[in-house]
Formats: C-alpha cells, structure tokens, sequence
C-alpha cells in the first residue's frame, strides 16, 4: 500500500480508537494500531483490512513508545498522522480519598503518553515536513466535573500541550489539534457506569442533545482534523459532545 498516507492511532484495539482506525482505513489510510496487547492490536488490525498492521506500544513507558515508533518508521518508511488515543478513566473516588499513585499513573498515561509519542513521531514529522497529529481531550478537561481531579488535570493537559506544538510546527508543515468528546459508548464508559461511578440516565439529561455519543462520531471529526479539508485548522481543541459545553 505504498503511497497511501500511514496514520498510527494509539489505543486502537478497542473503543474510540478502533472507530477511528476503521475511519481512517475506510478513507485510504494504511494504519497502525499500537495497543498494550499485541497480537489483539493485530488482530483489530486485520479485521479492518489487509495491509493494516498492529503492535504492542504502552504509551506510558518510554522505551516503548520509542521502539514502537522505531519499528513503525522502519517498516513504512514514514508517519503522515497520528492520534493520540490511549487513555485511561479515573479512580472517581472524593479527593480525599484519592491517592498519589493513582494520580501519577492517569497523568502518566494520559498526558505524558500523548507528550512521548507526539514527540517520537514529531521528529520524522519535522524531517518530512508534513504531518497531522489529533490528540483526545475530553469535556472533563475544559469543564470541572467533581472527582475527575487528575483526569481532568491530564485532559486539560493534553489541551495546553495540543495548543503548544501547533504553534511551534505551524511552519514546519505539522497540524496539531484535539478532539474533547462528551461521554462516549465505549468499554471505558460501560465499566464505569456498571461500577455505579457514573450514572448514564443523569449524563442524558444534562446533555442537550439528550444521548450519549457512538464511537464513529467522535471518529468522524478526527478524520475531518486530520484530513486534507482541514488544512488551515491547527491548535484548536474541537468538542464533541452533544452541546454538553454550550450549556
Ligand atoms: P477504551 O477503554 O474503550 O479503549 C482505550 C484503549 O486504549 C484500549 O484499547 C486500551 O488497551 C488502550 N490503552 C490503555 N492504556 C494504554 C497504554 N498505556 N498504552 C497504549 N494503549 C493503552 O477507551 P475509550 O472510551 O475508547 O477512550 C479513548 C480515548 O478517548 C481516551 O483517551 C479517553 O480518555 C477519551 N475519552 C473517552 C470518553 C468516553 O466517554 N468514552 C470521553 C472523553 C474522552
């Protein structure tokens, strides 16, 4: 599939990110997905199509993520976009209860996961002069949603930092942006609500639209960021959620 543009989407195995590497592929890409698990990264990876490859990659160890992108970049020759998917959901406990290991591992997969990897596949961006990177805030990020302190920390985070490289490759020919999703119906939400730590029946009443949003909707704008038709788009943090920030 030489030619096509590849595009490495972290945390793709499951949820949002498996969405988004179907759309991607759909669109013509040749993706990587890069999961914790590897040969469930690659089997995601065949489901959506031959040529498609996937690896193990923990984005919170940087050795990891530094081999990952070594051996993507060995065998494709190239990143021409990337999205910074992998995530993980908060403890939900009262701040009093909250402990600082919990803390740091949020961060450490959440922020600095997206920090590394941009920065590994920034470098082959910078020397190709092109790149697009989407990176996955959350609603929880840009509103205070109580006992989301180091999730929504991460997810501002992540914000910040998005604004920060799309300034500084904005003439190197690298876009940066995020996409702050509302809550989403995925693995990630269903643990959640079946833990009783968030109740879906209240999330439907406090967002206008009424509904929780599907995976290919959140999919649909990282392409739009990532593709061609976003082309003068860059440091902008894009919500979809429902209206849930315009209320
Ligand atoms: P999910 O739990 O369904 O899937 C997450 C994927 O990331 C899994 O495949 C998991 O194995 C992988 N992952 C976790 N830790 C990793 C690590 N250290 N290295 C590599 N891969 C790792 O989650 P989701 O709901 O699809 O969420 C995807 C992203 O969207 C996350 O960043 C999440 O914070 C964000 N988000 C989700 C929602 C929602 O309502 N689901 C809302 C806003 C933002």
């Amino acid at each position: 599939m030489a030619g096509q543009p590849v595009a490495v989407v972290t945390g793709g195995a499951e949820g949002i990110g498996f969405a988004v590497a179907e759309r991607f592929a759909q669109a013509g890409c040749t993706v990587v997905i890069a999961d914790l698990d590897g040969s469930k990264a690659a089997a995601k990876a065949a489901a959506i199509g031959p040529g498609h490859l996937g690896l193990a990659m923990d984005v919170a160890d940087e050795g990891s993520v530094t081999s990952g992108i070594a051996a993507i970049l060995a065998r494709h020759g190239r990143i021409d976009m990337l999205v910074n998917n992998a995530g993980i959901a908060d403890t939900h406990k009262p701040t009093v209860d909250q402990d600082n290991l919990a803390f740091e591992r949020i961060v450490r997969v959440n922020l600095q996961g997206v920090f590394a990897v941009s920065r590994e596949v920034g470098r082959s961006m910078l020397a190709q002069g092109r790149g697009a990177i989407v990176n996955l805030s959350s609603i929880a990020g840009l509103s205070g949603l109580p006992r989301r302190n180091a999730y929504g920390a991460a997810k501002a985070g992540v914000a910040a930092m998005t604004r920060s490289m799309a300034v500084e490759w904005a003439g190197c020919g690298i876009r940066v942006n995020a996409v702050a999703p509302g809550y989403v119906r995925t693995a990630l939400l269903a643990e959640l609500i079946a833990s009783g730590r968030v109740d879906q029946a209240r999330l439907q009443r406090r967002t206008p639209m009424g509904r929780l949003a599907e995976p290919a909707e959140i999919a649909e704008a990282v392409w739009f960021l990532c593709s061609p038709a976003a082309s003068y788009i860059t440091g902008v943090v894009l919500s979809v959620d429902g209206g849930w920030m315009a209320f």
